[in-house]
Formats: structure tokens, sequence, C-alpha cells
């Protein structure tokens, strides 16, 4: 999923994007009021890691941040989990069958956060974006990509509201997992 201004896209594993209708759910969400504070102008061809190194440099590694990245793209590379029937396999083992979809050439936006180290488990620690195609049409959970040109929008945020599921599946399940961090890390990179 990622959302931005008001409206919530579906991401599938198709690499397609769909507008979420009312009633639909989703296992995971990290949501928050963007209000930036911060804006860097890109113009030269920037990779990932040097973006997000100059987004490191820009915000606080003990608080999260909400980033929102408008621009040309060289190149986008995304994937996105299928949908998963009862009973859910670990998030680890479903991760493990994902089509990648390559953009090129191609206009849109990066969405998500920077979350500290110390909150692996409540959120994706590090960085975790989602790329909607400007068209709205297509997109994904970004794992690599290479900016021409654009602008980052950085939004600092210190107050944290967790709401945990109260399902019997939720209350049952054993999460008491040593080797949480290492799947979390496999699964989202
Ligand atoms: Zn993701």
């Amino acid at each position: 999923m990622v959302g931005f201004d008001g409206t919530f896209y579906q991401l599938r594993s198709d690499g397609s994007a769909r507008p979420v209708v009312a009633g639909q759910k989703t296992p995971f969400a990290v949501v928050t009021f963007f209000r930036p504070e911060q804006e860097l102008d890109l113009s030269q061809e920037i990779t990932k890691s040097d973006l997000l190194a100059r987004i490191e440099r820009a915000t606080n590694s003990n608080l999260f941040s909400a980033v929102r990245v408008d621009g040309i793209f060289d190149e986008v590379r995304t994937r996105t989990v299928q949908r998963q029937a009862k009973p859910f396999p670990p998030l680890a083992e479903a991760a493990k069958h994902q089509a990648e979809t390559v953009f090129t050439n191609v206009e849109g936006t990066l969405a998500g956060f920077r979350t500290p180290t110390y909150a692996q488990g409540i959120g994706v620690a590090g960085f975790h974006l989602h790329f909607l195609r400007q068209d709205k049409q297509s997109g994904g959970h970004a794992l690599d990509y290479r900016l021409r040109a654009g602008r980052v929008q950085i939004c600092t945020v210190h107050d944290l509201q967790v709401e945990l599921p109260t399902s019997a599946e939720f209350l049952g399940t054993n999460l008491e997992d040593r080797a949480l961090n290492e799947k979390i890390k496999a699964s989202e990179g």
C-alpha cells in the first residue's frame, strides 16, 4: 500500500496499483499527517544509497521521519508480496515468492519512513519506501532506484501511536522470535 495527498493505493504483486476501496483491510500500515518541514532539491542524478545518505544527514536517527520523493527516475525496481490465504505463512516465507517489476525512465513518487533502529519490529528499521508511478497505475515496494532529478520532502515524527490487533489469531501467535530482526531485514530489504 502507498498513500499520499489523501488517497491510498493498493500495490499488487503484478506491479499494478489501484485505489483502495472502502472496507478493504491491510495487515500493517504506518501513516502520519505529512507536514513537510524540509525540502531538498535534487538536480543531478543520484543513486539510492547516495539519496538515502543525503536524507540521513537531514534527519535524526533517533526519531521517525516521513519522506516523500517526487521526481523522474532512470530506473525503479519494485516488488510486492502476493495476496496470502489462511493459514497465513510467516512474512519471510511469503516474501520469498515475489516477482520484481522494473520501471525505466519513469516519473513518480517514493513515499515512506525512516525508522530508528530501536523501533525494529514496531516498524521496519531504516528506510522503507514505496513507489507509485505518476499515472497511479503501478508501483510497489522500492528495492532499488536511481533518481535523475526531483524533490525530497521530509517531516519529522516524534509522536508514535501503536494500534495492535486483538484478534484470536494475533493473540494466539507466538511472536517470541529471537531471529525476528534477521527475518524483517530479509523480507523488507
Ligand atoms: Zn514495503
